[in-house]
């Protein structure tokens, strides 16, 4: 009996299943392997009771989804939101799967979080709430089975509590068993700013193939946490000039260009890392909406949904490379398509952050510890090269790259789940 097709109310997750169906058609994958790879292995949800600075007790719900172990353990960050439930973790999970595949790198995919507001905790607060959320999902977690590592609003920080809490309930260190640690405990150098480096790396590879100096591009970088803010960085040191910036204070412009440098002293001089006034430290304009500003290249590093029904229309740029998980909404996607605007897909332009995983766990199962220099030259040349193959296959496949990207991707974990069989 042929099963029916999943759908689901979750924006996010229906987007990812159904991009997933559009490219196994197009591909022809058997309705068998359609079958598996349309589902989770594992979903688990579990109850965090915090006690809180003020006494009460809140009890958080935590998350986390394993969707294929098809090419190795899965890898996917924990991420920290009042939005999160277990559709969107499926969903982020699903895009990792891909997302690996298509680096060449040996995990499947998986996503956790805790529905939360991070902004209005304290540390201690998030301290007890990581500590336990490790303990809860800790069953399941482990340096050959499910590894995680940071992402919306977690940091090094949350990943050492984490990790500090399994390893003493096992009592054994296993600093493999998580990644996006400090370069102080078993993190690499380089790791901390692999996602961004990796964005704007394909960003100046899209800029090469389109034969434009990047000391004559103009781009705009959306949100300013760990991924946006590496951009930027990454990008203004190549000489693209960045003219507008944003986070959850506002948008900041400048016909000049903003000053990346600021920008930073700004964001590390506030306890919750924003760009409250920028507008003055940077000698910029504080406007509406970054999105609609006219500039070459879009980087939306923000969060999902950002450019949807709605905002697409008065998007600008002509070239946009997602930053964030799912920036771009299917509505979106056509409406710029029509416009022309070319895109490179998150799971290509991201994962930067997932393949400098890869080298601090290869480096953490061997106890040894690479230079900055040979992380980052073999991070760069391997983002080069991705870049470069998706490039060609949607060329060679007349689909736009995220039609490539996701073809690509879907047939080694398919060619593997072949080979492995269906049994678990
Ligand atoms: N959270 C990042 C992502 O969405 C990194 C995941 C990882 O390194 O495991 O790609």
């Amino acid at each position: 009996m042929k099963q029916e097709r999943r759908k689901s109310s979750n924006v996010l997750l229906d987007t990812a299943l159904q991009e997933f169906y559009g490219a196994a058609d197009e591909m022809g994958l058997s309705e068998k392997l359609i079958s598996i790879l349309s589902h989770s292995e594992r979903r688990v949800q579990v109850s965090i009771p915090v006690e809180m600075d003020d006494g009460s007790v809140n009890v958080f719900e935590g998350y986390r989804v394993q969707h294929s172990t098809a090419l190795g353990p899965s890898k996917g960050g924990i991420r920290y939101d009042p939005e999160v439930d277990m559709d969107e973790c499926e969903a982020l999970a699903i895009l990792m799967t891909w997302k690996c595949s298509l680096a060449g790198i040996p995990y499947g995919g998986g996503k956790g979080g805790v529905a939360c507001d991070p902004l209005n905790m304290s540390e201690k607060e998030k301290e007890k709430l990581s500590r336990t959320f490790g303990a809860r999902i800790a069953p399941i977690l482990g340096k050959w089975s499910d590894i995680p590592a940071p992402d919306m609003n977690t940091s090094g920080q949350e990943m050492v509590w984490i990790v500090d809490t399994i390893c003493k309930m096992r009592g054994d260190l296993e600093p493999a068993l998580l990644t996006g640690k400090p370069v102080t405990f078993w993190g690499s150098y380089g790791r901390h700013e692999a996602t961004g480096r990796g964005v704007a790396t394909c960003g100046l590879e899209f800029m090469k193939i389109l034969g434009k100096n990047s000391n004559h591009v103009t781009a705009v970088v959306q949100g300013f946490g760990n991924v946006g803010s590496y951009t930027a960085k990454t990008l203004s040191e190549a000489g693209v000039k960045i003219t507008a910036i944003s986070d959850i204070t506002g948008s900041y412009y400048s016909e000049k260009g903003i000053d990346i440098e600021k920008a930073f002293e700004v964001i590390n001089s506030n306890p919750k890392r924003l760009l409250k006034d920028f507008e003055k430290a940077g000698n910029c304009e504080k406007i509406e909406n970054d999105l609609f500003v006219d500039a070459d290249f879009l980087f939306p590093c923000a969060r999902d949904g950002m450019i949807n029904r709605k905002t697409a229309d008065k998007v600008k740029a002509r070239y946009i490379v997602e930053g964030a998980n799912g920036p771009v909404t299917p509505d979106a996607d056509k409406i710029l398509a029509d416009k022309g605007v070319v895109i490179v897909p998150d799971f290509l332009a991201n994962s930067g952050g997932v393949i400098g995983s890869y080298f601090e766990w290869a480096q953490n199962l061997q106890g040894i510890f690479w230079s900055e220099d040979e992380y980052n030259d073999k991070l760069v040349r391997i983002m080069k090269g991705n870049f470069k193959r998706v490039w060609d296959y949607s060329k060679a496949k007349k689909v736009t790259m995220r039609r490539a990207a996701s073809m690509a991707a879907i047939q080694r974990v398919a060619d593997v789940v072949k080979m492995r069989g269906t049994f678990l």
